[in-house]
């Protein structure tokens, strides 16, 4: 099978279309043949990045976000855009624990799940037009990682 493949989906910045945008992506990367725990990393990955273009990116407007995702080889990449308020400072955004938001309970781990559960994270914002994150996972390779646990 020519395992290549791509989707393009954009919805509104409210609440309920984090669990939609989850769903989108689980499904889009079964062909993948993921482990659950894979599939799961990737879905808690994405609705970190989408609860963010929603609460942080729109706060409380309602704005457009862009979700793609490409499938190359056993390589899943994810984007989230949003053409939200942007980030200033994203090294300091991406620090653990850093919120700009403490009065909404926000915990600002955000970032670190999403680094913690991909292979690969970038983020491109420009203050006052938007946010991209960019994602990428392989998937498959947990017996490659077995085998060089068990020889070192
Ligand atoms: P948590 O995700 O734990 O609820 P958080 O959202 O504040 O808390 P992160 O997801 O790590 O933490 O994001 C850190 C900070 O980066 C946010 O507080 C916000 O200031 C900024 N940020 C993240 N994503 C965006 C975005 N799409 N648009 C604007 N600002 C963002
Ligand atoms: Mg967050």
């Amino acid at each position: 099978m020519d395992n290549t493949n791509k989707m393009i989906l954009e919805f509104e910045s409210r609440s309920q279309n984090e669990s939609f945008a989850r769903t989108v992506v689980a499904a889009f990367a079964a062909t993948m043949d993921p482990t659950i725990e894979e599939l799961a990393d990737i879905k808690t990955a994405v609705s970190e990045a989408v609860t963010n273009s929603i609460v942080h990116g729109y706060g409380d407007c309602i704005g457009m976000i862009i979700m793609r995702s490409f499938i190359n080889g056993n390589e899943i990449t994810v984007e989230i855009e949003d053409s939200g308020t942007g980030i200033k400072d994203v090294k300091k955004a991406m620090e653990p624990l850093y919120t700009s938001r403490p009065e909404l309970e926000r915990s600002g781990m955000g970032f670190s799940f999403m680094e913690a559960f991909m292979d690969d994270l970038e983020v491109e914002s420009v203050f006052g037009e938007g946010t991209l994150v960019r994602m990428k996972k392989r998937i498959g390779n947990q017996i490659i990682k077995g085998l060089s646990k068990q020889t070192g």
